[in-house]
């Protein structure tokens, strides 16, 4: 039978839901069993490719080219699982699909309503995923703040479940803010108190509460939080700050919430999973402990939020981690070495150059400013998706002599549309879920820099772009010394590299999507350690 774990929020939104569902899951998988995870989010877009990264965050990519929640992305991080898009659940989804079955005939006769049709197809998702997925556990994490009105019927679905599931199989889990009162130094615990009296409006009482804080809560702090949660000491749990959440799992873990889930819900550890256990102290600790620290400069749009680059941020510390090192990342607004030409210089205090992914023309100058200064002052460089397009562009203009090379995404009416519309992009009017997505194949050619870091000639990486470097033009970018080392099946350029450099690559894919602690992405892995080696004057590269 499987078992269903629920997790809301209360008080703030981005309080941690995300890391606390993936600790969950870890705890779980510590004990033995198998877990996937669902994250339910409450708006209305079909799913989070249409919207801006800046406001939203970063949009993760799966593996079968769902654009979704950065959740998902701590999900695969921390359990270390491929999720497919059914794994993100939207009101857009439940709302198309039960439109389309109206329209279809499929309700003849009724009239088709919130209770029960589209709380219905709310649960035949996430019993979909529990299948599909095989897992002992499914966690489902409700995105939102309790209390918001377009989570309302997730919040329904959830609670009938308990009914139709059982109370054994079901345990709702409620994650809320304590701030701590500057003045008085006081916590407290009343928006939380507050948050679940909402969740009980609606039907849900809490099984467990973890109370997110910068401390670890007091004694009466938690008594509190028990006695006004209606739950007994022993489920009230404190997710406070640590120097890297990838130590979540385990502050929670010697709480003893672990055990707490495995009694309430009767799941028999199957095998204390020992050695995944010490295999993630020891990351943790090589997380919090290095020799080195290198500093990177991270050239984009997006950069007064973090969460627009999670995943590249992840996979810098994934990579970092493997090798001693700590990487500590500045954003700089691209736009800034258009204003001011002469502040590129800033640039030579960095051990390293990133440009991200990215869209549309604004900072794309500013970008293949830092582009050329890396690769004339010999500084490591790595670009990613938008990062691959502008340093084809960059060369092409400044090696190549084709004067205003461009991407007809920034001049429509470039003279050398270097990198172009992807032919089968042409006739696209829709913009959801219609870029080149997801896991596609590469081929590494052998005895590159690429072939050195993958340490294979046939890779799968995931992709979200509608542009690429136009055929027509690779051939005078190869000759004046562009290697392209890895290309697709059907003729895509993949992978650049500039081997009389110390270290200048870049791809068409996102590398991070499938970076985890103890497995980071080779790309991050040979840049991080390329930075390194500069700093600390090895010679070259050695992986
Ligand atoms: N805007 C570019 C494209 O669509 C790059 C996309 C990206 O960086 N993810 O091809």
């Amino acid at each position: 039978m499987v078992k269903y774990i629920f997790i809301t929020g209360g008080v703030l939104s981005s309080v941690g839901k995300g890391v606390v569902t993936s600790s969950v899951g870890k705890m779980l998988q510590f004990r033995g069993f198998t877990v996937t995870a669902i994250k339910i989010d409450p708006y209305v877009n079909v799913d989070a490719g249409t919207m801006n990264p800046y406001v939203h965050g970063e949009i993760f990519v799966t593996d079968d080219g769902g654009e979704t929640d950065l959740d998902l992305g701590w999900y695969e991080r921390f359990l270390d699982i491929n999720l497919s898009k059914e794994n993100n659940i939207t009101t857009g989804q439940i709302y198309q699909t039960v439109i389309e079955r109206e329209r279809r005939g499929d309700y003849l006769g009724k009239c088709v309503q919130i209770i029960p049709h589209i709380t219905d197809e709310i649960k035949r998702r996430i019993r979909m995923v529990a299948e599909r997925s095989g897992a002992d556990v499914v966690l489902t994490e409700c995105g939102g703040t309790v209390g918001d009105i377009e989570g309302l019927p997730f919040l329904e679905a959830i609670r009938q479940m308990r009914l139709e599931e059982g109370y054994e199989n079901t345990l709702y889990i409620h994650v809320a803010l304590v701030p701590i009162l500057d003045v008085t130094s006081e916590m407290k615990t009343k928006p939380l108190q507050h948050s679940v009296n909402e969740l009980r409006r609606i039907g849900i009482q809490p099984d467990i509460i973890v109370a997110r804080c910068t401390k670890m809560i007091t004694k009466e702090a938690l008594e509190k939080i028990a006695l006004f949660g209606t739950i007994p000491k022993e489920a009230v749990f404190c997710s406070y700050n640590v120097p890297t959440v990838y130590e979540v799992p385990l502050i929670l873990d010697e709480q003893g919430m672990g055990d707490y889930i495995c009694r309430r819900l009767n799941l028999m550890p199957k095998q204390i999973n020992k050695h995944e256990i010490e295999r993630w102290k020891s990351y943790v600790n090589a997380l919090k402990n290095y020799k080195y620290t290198i500093r990177v400069a991270l050239v984009g749009k997006y950069t007064g939020l973090a969460d627009s680059y999670v995943s590249m941020n992840e996979a810098f510390k994934h990579a970092g981690a493997a090798c001693n090192t700590r990487v500590i990342i500045d954003y700089i607004e691209a736009e800034t070495f258009e204003e001011n030409p002469e502040k590129i210089d800033m640039l030579k205090d960095y051990d390293g150059i990133f440009v991200p992914y990215g869209f549309g023309p604004r900072g794309a100058l500013g970008k293949m400013m830092a582009i050329q200064f890396a690769r004339e002052n010999d500084i490591p460089y790595l670009g990613i998706c938008f990062g691959f397009q502008l340093a084809v562009i960059e060369f092409a203009r400044n090696i190549c002599g084709l004067k205003d090379a461009n991407s007809t995404e920034i001049d429509e009416r470039t003279p050398h549309p270097v990198v172009d519309l992807m032919p089968e992009q042409q006739q696209i009017m829709y913009k959801g879920a219609t870029m080149r997505l997801g896991s596609q194949k590469i081929i590494i050619k052998q005895g590159t820099l690429a072939h050195k870091l993958y340490g294979t000639t046939e890779i799968y990486e995931r992709h979200r772009h509608r542009y690429e470097v136009s055929p027509k033009y690779v051939e005078i970018l190869r000759k004046h010394g562009l290697v392209f080392s890895g290309v697709s099946p059907d003729g895509r350029m993949e992978i650049l590299e500039l081997p009389d450099k110390f270290f200048f690559f870049a791809s068409q894919f996102h590398g991070e999507f499938k970076s985890r602690l103890g497995r980071p992405s080779p790309e991050y892995y040979g840049f991080v350690k390329a930075c390194l080696d500069r700093k600390i004057g090895k010679e070259k590269l050695e992986i």
